[in-house]
């Protein structure tokens, strides 16, 4: 338990209308999945792959990869503080979102040889290396992937996809992944699939994705990033590349509209999930799960009890028709 902060929830949460909101954690190995949990997270909603493969000469194998997607699993399955014998039954599973390696952009890994410019924010990153120079670590970690899927609800979701052919064949690659596992008898499952939507082509073919998975997760990250056309490691610019411009909440907007039409469901994993002064204003635009570092869970499990749902759609509305960041702020903060 948490000797700080607000007390933990380790039930799963509804506005005070009842509407359920999954609040998950973000993690970077499986040690970190245990702490999530003990911090009341349903779940992992971004497991951000890259770190298994930094701070180290060589990429990890198969093997070592499925231990770390497995013992994730296994945080979320095996009782915390031994109290789960009233778990209630009708919850649903807490699952594990596996991100495939992101790298590129921001994030280098040193033995991939990565170009400042080749694969840099505009260049050959997430799905992009993962389909090309990255194809046979791609197929390592999606063999994996299919592995842990079979003993517990691990899903699967691929960062900055931008066209649905990309898409396609990120998931025709996970296909071949099983048909290969299966034909040599390997105890394997097919994930559940989802979309990182961090572009602003991603954005707009939000229904297009969506009809291939069953989720998509808004990195408002790097979705501010690139909606601003500003990066939020350039300090002149910061101010831009923020997630409360009406354009990046117009691009979310359009994502959960397109996801409704092909009945996905909506998750956000990027830093603005964890702040609880933002929590009504995510779930008044639809959104219905939020990940986030873990000791922000049991904050945001508070603030999605105190939402009333329609005065989360307003604010959702009039923030959407809001011409600054300021406006927006003002609108959320406590009266
Ligand atoms: C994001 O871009 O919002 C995101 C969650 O991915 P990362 O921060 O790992 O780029
Ligand atoms: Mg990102």
């Amino acid at each position: 338990e948490s000797t700080d902060g607000p007390p933990v929830i380790h039930d799963r949460v509804t506005t005070s209308d009842g509407t359920a909101v999954e609040v998950a954690a973000n993690i970077g190995s499986a040690a970190e999945a245990r702490a999530a949990a003990e911090r009341g997270a349903d779940g992992v909603g971004l497991f951000r792959t890259e770190f298994l493969f930094l701070d180290r000469d060589a990429p990890p194998d198969e093997d070592e990869q499925y231990g770390a997607y497995r013992d994730a699993l296994a945080a979320f399955t095996e009782p915390v503080g031994g109290d789960h014998e009233d778990a209630d039954p009708h919850e649903p599973p807490d699952r594990v979102i596996v991100r495939t390696l992101d790298v590129g952009g921001d994030k280098d890994v040193p033995y991939l040889d990565l170009d400042p410019i080749e694969n840099g924010f505009l260049g050959v990153r997430g799905i992009r290396f993962s389909l090309g120079p990255g194809r046979a670590l791609f197929e390592t970690q999606l063999r994996a992937c299919c592995r842990a899927a079979a003993g517990g609800p691990l899903a699967v979701m691929f960062p900055l996809v931008s066209t649905p052919g990309e898409l396609e064949e990120a998931i025709a690659v996970l296909d071949d992944v099983l048909d290969g596992l299966r034909t040599e008898g390997v105890e394997c499952a097919r994930p559940e699939l989802g979309v990182m939507v961090e572009t602003p082509a991603a954005a707009l073919s939000a229904a297009a994705l969506a009809r291939r998975v069953s989720f998509l997760s808004i990195g408002t990250n790097d979705l501010s990033g690139y909606v601003m056309a500003a990066q939020r490691d350039v300090d002149a610019v910061s101010s831009l590349a923020d997630p409360l411009q009406p354009a990046v909440l117009r691009a979310i907007d359009r994502t959960v509209r397109g996801a409704r039409e092909e009945d996905a469901w909506v998750g956000v994993c990027g830093e603005m999930a964890a702040d609880p002064d933002l929590t009504r204003l995510l779930v008044g635009l639809g959104v219905e799960e939020l990940s986030m570092a873990a000791p922000a869970v049991p904050a945001v499990k508070a603030a999605v009890t105190a939402i009333d749902d329609d005065e989360a759609r307003s604010t959702a509305e009039a923030a959407l028709d809001a011409e600054t960041p300021a406006q927006i702020r003002s609108m959320l903060s406590p009266d």
